[in-house]
């Protein structure tokens, strides 16, 4: 059982101001609409309706968090949570790429987005949703290079990994390697960019994406032995 499957709905924010004023360190989700970023978020955290998917366009705009510790997996579901005991967030934000979107939407779209990724501290990365049959779009592009400045890493899920044939999907991920090796800082060093594969329908890549998270938000096995190693 994994830490990732205490999930519980903690709060949704529509205003930079609205954020929660926690300290625990926070991964967010971010992608283009329709890329499965909610079908990720459900499957990783073992739950059918955590994480909505959204086809309406006026309801993407929300950031939806959700708490890791602080209830218990079988805890009813209107017990409140102890916000003491949260030991992370994961934070799903608004899917991108609707071409309807009006441009006022946009803009809030811009800001939002584009505040919280590049200023909010508690953010220890981001995990970057795209379909493996077309990442890198340009809002993905743009994400990244949001995020890149920060230096924080960002682990990349290319999705529906079962619609590509093995030697596809060899091809999809040498591909996506070769892209993130692409961004470097002024000093040539690359960012810390990672990629895997991922189908949430024949569950590949579930272990792997679970444990990157876990130690992205410093609650792996693997993380915790370090930090007693530094007390
Ligand atoms: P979101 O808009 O990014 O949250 O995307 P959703 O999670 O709602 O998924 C969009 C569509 O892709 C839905 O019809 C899902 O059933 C489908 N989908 C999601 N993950 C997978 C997958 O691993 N394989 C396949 N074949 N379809 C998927």
């Amino acid at each position: 059982m994994s830490l990732l499957w205490q999930a519980r709905f903690f709060t949704t924010v529509n205003h930079l101001r609205d954020l929660p004023n926690t300290q625990v360190p926070e991964i967010a989700f971010a992608g283009r609409s329709n890329a499965g970023k909610s079908t990720a978020i459900n499957i990783l955290c073992n739950q059918k309706r955590l994480a909505f998917a959204s086809k309406t366009p006026g309801r993407t705009q929300h950031i939806n968090y959700f708490s890791i510790g602080g209830a218990h997996v079988g805890q009813h579901r209107k017990d409140p949570t102890k916000v003491d005991e949260i030991t992370a967030l994961l934070v799903d934000l608004p899917g991108y790429g609707y071409a309807e979107v009006p441009g006022e939407a946009k803009n809030h779209w811009n800001e939002l987005l584009g505040t919280y990724i590049q200023q909010r501290e508690q953010l220890a990365a981001l995990v970057l949703i795209m379909d493996a049959r077309r990442p890198f779009t340009e809002l993905d592009v743009q994400m990244l290079e949001w995020f890149a400045p920060t230096g924080k890493p960002v682990h990349c899920l290319l999705t529906k990994a079962d619609k590509l044939n093995r030697n596809e999907s060899t091809n999809a991920l040498r591909q996506a390697r070769t892209v993130l090796q692409s961004y470097a800082d002024e000093e040539g060093q690359a960012f810390p960019f990672s990629v895997q594969l991922f189908s949430a329908l024949k569950r590949v890549g579930l272990d792997e994406a679970n444990d990157r998270i876990l130690d992205l938000l410093g609650l792996s096995d693997s993380s915790a032995a370090v930090d007693d190693g530094d007390q």
